[in-house]
Order: C-alpha cells, then structure tokens, then sequence
C-alpha cells in the first residue's frame, strides 16, 4: 500500500495537472486496467466530498480506476453511513489516508446560511438533516461581524465545515481512533476553488 504521505503527493500532483490542462490521458482507465482490478482494489486514499458536479474527485486530483475511495455527500457532511464507508475502506483495503474535501461557494453551506437567516417551515425533512450538520460550522460565525460580508462568511463557513468533518471523523470512530493513534491512518481537509481548480491541504496532523 502507498504510504499516506506519497499519498499526498499523487493528489497534490495530479491536482496540478489538472490546474495546467495536462490531466493524463494514459492507461488508467483502460481494459487492461480495468480486467487487472476485477479482482481487487486498493484505494490510496479516501476522498470524502461534496455532490456538487462541479467537484469530481478523480477528475480534480487526475486519478484513475482504483486510486481513489470515494463518498460524495451534499456539503461533504458525516453522518453514520460516511464513517461506516471510510472505517470500511480502511480496515478492508488499508487505505491510510482520508481526504476531507469541501469546495468555494459551496451550495449547502450557503442553503444552511439561508434557513439560518429566512427559515422556511416547508423545508424538506432529508434537507433539514444535512442542513443541521452544517449548523454549527455556519452559527458561530453568524455571531461575529463577518454576518455583514456574505462572500466571507461564506468562505470561513466553508472551512469551518471541513474541519469540522474532519474532527468527526478523528473522534466519531472507535474504529478510526485506534488506526489514528498507531499511526496507520492521515485524515486531512482540503478545499476547491471553483475558479482556479486549485485544491488547498488544511489541516493534515497525524494523530489526534
Ligand atoms: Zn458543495
């Protein structure tokens, strides 16, 4: 298995190619390729990330078949079925690596801005229960100033959540405490800009 750290530096890469136009066009998703993983994986890193069309995992970090674990959730929130995805991934395949990966004008941080602010009764159930993930990234910064400067609050809610996703799938697993602690396991947030394609490491402390 990769390593977490070369891990990293495959999607600090590949995003780089993806930045420049040069995303590789090579065997990584070719027959051969795809015969070679019919009877196994192993995954280099989970990426948990929003559905957002806009921000394909394997597209942003230039990766093929097999690389890559993916769970796409409006607002790249945790729920139980997200740590029951990772905690699979890395006690199946021992990935070593999870890449929290929130993006810029994120449409669930900006629909929990909006019940926060203009709270609609009708609001869908299911909607409500990602909104109320975000919640408390979004609230504490509803307090301060930045209430008055909408493309900011914004931007810090977008990281707020990142981290916050982060520190619940430090702390919200059992199973993911013990892989932290030995040092088997990375979990980092990272974020995409929509405008650049750039993607941004946050916050990557081994351990808790
Ligand atoms: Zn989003």
């Amino acid at each position: 298995m990769i390593p977490a750290e070369e891990g990293l530096r495959r999607l600090r890469e590949g995003n780089r190619r993806f930045v420049s136009d040069l995303g590789r066009s090579d065997l990584s998703t070719s027959q051969l390729r795809r015969s070679v993983l019919a009877t196994g994986q192993e995954p280099f890193a989970v990426v948990l990330g929003c559905s957002d069309s806009r921000v394909p995992a394997e597209l942003v970090f230039d990766q093929g078949l097999g690389d890559l674990f993916v769970i796409r959730v409006a607002g790249n929130i945790v729920a139980p079925s997200q740590i029951g995805s990772v905690e699979f991934a890395v006690e199946r395949f021992g990935t070593p690596l999870v890449v929290v990966l929130g993006h810029s004008r994120c449409g669930a941080i900006l629909a929990t801005l909006e019940q926060l602010t203009r709270p609609r009764e009708a609001q869908s159930r299911n909607l409500l229960s990602i909104v109320d993930r975000v919640r408390p990234s979004v609230e504490s910064l509803l307090a301060t100033e930045l209430r008055h400067d909408p493309d900011r609050l914004v931007s810090k809610a977008v990281r707020a959540n990142v981290r916050a996703s982060v520190n619940h799938l430090r702390h919200g697993s059992e199973l993911l405490e013990k892989y932290l602690h030995t040092g088997k396991l990375l979990v980092v947030g990272a974020e995409y800009s929509l405008e650049s394609g750039v993607v941004q490491f946050l916050y990557g402390i081994r351990g808790a």
